[in-house]
């Protein structure tokens, strides 16, 4: 083993135990059924990314295990489009609440379902939207509204009431608004939880 990937596994340790009043305790524990020893895993599965901070956690081997078989989605997405590394960081969106009632809320009572049949076709190819002018100007054209209408509606359907999720993907240290499907952000959230500790 390598000595940085020695320390890596060290110090992942150490800040578990840290955290943890001295045990340590699986990062995917919510996900229920650990098993196996627990060891310090790279989040991202590169072994030479040895940045303990940003890309590790203590997972049992059961959970180890599922995580390498099965990433989310959005990663295995992210993979394919070479965007892997280094880490993907994510930030909860904190959305304004909107004034129910107001015209850019207003539901037409075509174009909203059609622009949310929309995206979830979209969604269905690449489960990691950009959330930017772009969309919302194409959201605009099928929805048959303004944008600004088409604005409120995104912002509705990503509340927490919504059906769908904003996060700020971090890719080669550049920071991305995606749009998802609320599943795959909580999947995705899982992957990435690591980088939410302080
Ligand atoms: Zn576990």
């Amino acid at each position: 083993m390598s000595k940085a990937r020695d320390n890596f596994r060290k110090e992942v340790l150490e800040h578990n135990r840290a955290k943890n009043n001295g045990e340590l305790v699986c990062a995917h524990k919510e996900k229920g059924n650990c098993k196996g020893k627990l060891i310090a895993d790279h989040i991202d599965n590169n072994s030479d990314n040895n940045d303990s901070d940003n890309n590790g956690q203590v997972l049992c081997m059961s959970h180890n295990k599922k995580k390498n078989n099965s990433p989310s989605r959005i990663i295995t997405y992210l993979r394919k489009k070479e965007l892997s590394l280094p880490i993907y960081t994510y930030t909860r969106k904190k959305r304004e609440t909107l004034i129910v009632g107001s015209v850019g809320m207003q539901k037409n009572v075509t174009g909203y379902p059609a622009v949310f049949d929309w995206l979830r076709d979209k969604l269905k190819s690449t489960p990691a939207i950009e959330y930017n002018d772009k969309l919302i100007n194409s959201a605009s054209k099928i929805g048959k509204v303004r944008q600004s209408t088409v604005r409120g509606w995104f912002e509705t359907e990503t509340s927490d009431e919504g059906e769908f999720a904003l996060r700020d993907v971090t890719i080669k240290g550049e920071k991305v608004e995606c749009i998802m499907t609320k599943q795959d952000a909580l999947d995705f959230d899982f992957d990435s939880q690591r980088s939410e500790r302080k």
